[in-house]
């Protein structure tokens, strides 16, 4: 039979292989093979959460096992190490800790690459070494760790903190509100003194001259207000020259203490991306064409952060983001088949908008043409509930509503037996 391979089962490739399982695995039309180095996977916009221990990732998992089994695919864990592009077929090589690993060659017929992309630390001396970046699970909570170890040495001794978030996108945004949310929790559960809040210093360094530059101004201009409401201090116009392990240094000669520094100010493709042999960008993602194949090779395509794609309504590039891999995920299940027919349509990104959630403090954001062709602003409860429901509308439409409900229901009651941040 022949075969689909998806490598990587993040936003984009979860998505793929459970459409294209539940369309043309289940009825053995093809076998659809998704490899993924994780045994689990993880909604990455809330790393964020993790990071600041304010959710905890096990009670979010979609374990790929399960999800191959209910969907008519099949899931290896392991590493994708090479690709032979032309004997089409791929390495995979398992984790197995305590044996050793051995490597798997898997044969394909068409191969979608959705490895997604790692942190562009942009060459910044000392970046890579001394700051933290968000792209794992394991690096979120190794922060998090980090993070509350500083916090709790910091409230016994009377020590002031300092973080120093480099980016303000929607990442380095939404960390700076959590990390802020867990202090003030910290202090509501007498786990430090009353005054600690005042001693942690979170701060933002940004190149432009506003935080959350990718979106409309009236929103930034939100953001901002209550962002620094909470104590955030935002330093824009400022760009990062160098980081130390205590500090970072700009390049307008200023030096910003910091006990951790978190760099959430880029992304580019991973190593993997320059081993095939594909033609990739200067930011290392794979060029695509407008139907998703790669450019040098029409058995192989590539979607979501590792693929770089122009929007054919705009001509600019589409963003890294959840809702482009997704819409990229989607458009590939409904016509990657007719590619043995006939010419595959555009892909064609639409921008619905963002939003940008500050935990407690609020919710900001923009729906693009919400009302005809009108962009509506929104913030508060509504734009908390929409900020939900798109989260919970991805879960569903991957592990089904009984399911999702389900994982709601016990995610509540835990929040209800326990403080609401995870320790260890
Ligand atoms: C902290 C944070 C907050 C974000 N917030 C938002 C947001 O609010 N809104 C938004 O739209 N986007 C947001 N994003 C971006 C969004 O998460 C990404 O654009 C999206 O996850 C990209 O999907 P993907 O499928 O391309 O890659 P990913 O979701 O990153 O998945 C890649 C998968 O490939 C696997 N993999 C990698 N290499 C290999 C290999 N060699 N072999 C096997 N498997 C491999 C990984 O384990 C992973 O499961 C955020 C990102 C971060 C990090």
């Amino acid at each position: 039979m022949k075969s689909i391979v998806i490598v990587g089962g993040g936003v984009a490739g979860l998505e793929l292989a459970t459409r294209l399982g539940r369309s043309l695995g289940k009825r053995g039309k093809r076998r659809i093979v998704l490899v993924d180095r994780a045994p689990t996977h993880f909604w990455k916009p809330l790393l964020h959460s993790v990071a600041a221990g304010t959710i905890d990732p096990a009670t979010h998992h979609i374990d790929y096992a399960r999800q191959a089994i209910d969907n008519g695919f099949e899931f290896v864990c392991g590493d994708v190490v090479n690709v032979n592009r032309h004997e089409r077929s791929l390495t995979v090589r398992r984790h197995l800790p305590h044996a050793s690993s051995p490597e798997i060659v898997i044969e394909y017929d068409r191969l979608v690459l959705s490895f997604g992309a790692v942190t562009n630390f942009f060459g910044v001396p000392g970046a890579e070494d001394h700051c933290l970046s968000l792209d794992t699970v394991e690096q979120a909570e190794a922060f998090r760790q980090r993070f509350l170890d500083r916090c709790l040495a910091a409230g016994m001794t009377g020590q002031s903190l300092d973080i120093v978030i480099v980016g303000a996108g929607a990442t380095g945004v939404e960390l700076a509100a959590d990390l802020r949310h867990t202090v003030d929790t910290l202090v509501r559960y007498r786990v430090s003194k009353r005054d600690f809040a005042r001693d942690v210093r979170i701060r933002i360094v940004e190149r432009s001259d506003r935080v959350l530059p990718g979106l409309d101004r009236s929103v930034s201009a939100a953001a901002a207000k209550r962002l620094a409401a909470i104590g955030i201090e935002i330093c824009t116009e400022t760009a990062v020259a160098e980081v130390t392990d205590n500090a970072v240094l700009t390049t307008d000669g200023q030096s910003f203490p910091s006990a951790i520094t978190v760099w959430a100010a880029g992304v580019k493709g991973s190593g993997l991306a320059t081993q095939l042999g594909l033609a990739v960008n200067r930011n290392q993602q794979i060029v695509v064409g407008e139907c998703l194949a790669t450019r040098d090779d029409p058995h192989v395509f590539a979607m979501g952060d590792c693929a770089s794609i122009v929007n054919t309504r705009t001509n600019v590039m589409v963003p890294p983001s959840a809702q482009a891999a997704r819409q990229q995920a989607i458009f590939l299940a409904d016509h990657l088949l007719r590619l043995d027919r006939e010419r595959l349509p555009a892909f064609r990104y639409r921008d619905y908008g963002a939003l940008v959630s500050l935990g407690p403090f609020g919710t900001v954001g923009i729906l693009l043409r919400a009302i005809g062709s009108r962009h509506v602003r929104v913030s508060g409860a509504i734009a908390q509930m929409i900020y939900v429901w798109s989260y919970q509308r991805y879960v569903m439409s991957n592990v089904g509503t009984w399911r999702t409900l389900g994982q709601m229901l016990a995610r509540w009651m835990l929040s209800k037996t326990a403080t609401p941040i995870k320790w260890q």
